[in-house]
């Protein structure tokens, strides 16, 4: 049995608040993603990937809207409130699908150390969009902040993996 979103986004926490440093999430995040690599080496990325894609899709089964239109523009506003950072479509046709995340909550502002490294946004890209599509979909990290690229950019293969 694994945690659900309702399950965990109720919070008490009447003294210190709902709002924590982006360093404080960084921390976990960054520190458990080099844990998870040293004891599993290149699958780490399917950990994270996987994980993300869970999430995506039960974030997605909550957003969806009839038109690929709608739904993108609801998850565009979702993704924007909770500040993970700001979605943006670069490009979108039959074969694939190229979403831009900029000020990517994970990584935006880091030192480069030259590589792509948000694996679990990639998931949950991937994840927000086969809870429209109902078909498993292959993505992957097409530029990324912490590799220097200026943004964080996920394209999402529309072909069924
Ligand atoms: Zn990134």
């Amino acid at each position: 049995m694994s945690e659900t979103i309702d399950q965990i986004s109720k919070v008490h926490r009447p003294v210190l608040g709902e709002d924590i440093p982006i360093f404080v999430f960084r921390a976990f995040r960054h520190f458990t993603a080099n844990y998870v690599t040293q004891m599993l080496g290149r699958s780490a990325t399917t950990v994270f990937q996987n994980a993300g894609r869970d999430l995506g899709r039960d974030a997605g089964a909550l957003l969806k809207r009839p038109t690929l239109d709608e739904y993108l523009k609801e998850v565009v506003t979702f993704t924007t409130n909770l500040r993970i950072g700001n979605l943006k479509p670069v490009e979108i046709n039959q074969k694939h699908m190229i979403l831009g995340l900029e000020e990517c909550i994970t990584c935006v502002g880091m030192d480069n150390i030259g590589k792509r490294i948000c694996h679990f946004e990639v998931g949950f890209v991937a994840g927000i969009v086969e809870a429209f599509t109902g078909t498993r979909v292959r993505g992957h990290e097409s530029k990324c902040n912490a590799a220097g690229e200026g943004i964080c950019e996920v394209t999402i293969d529309l072909g069924e993996a």
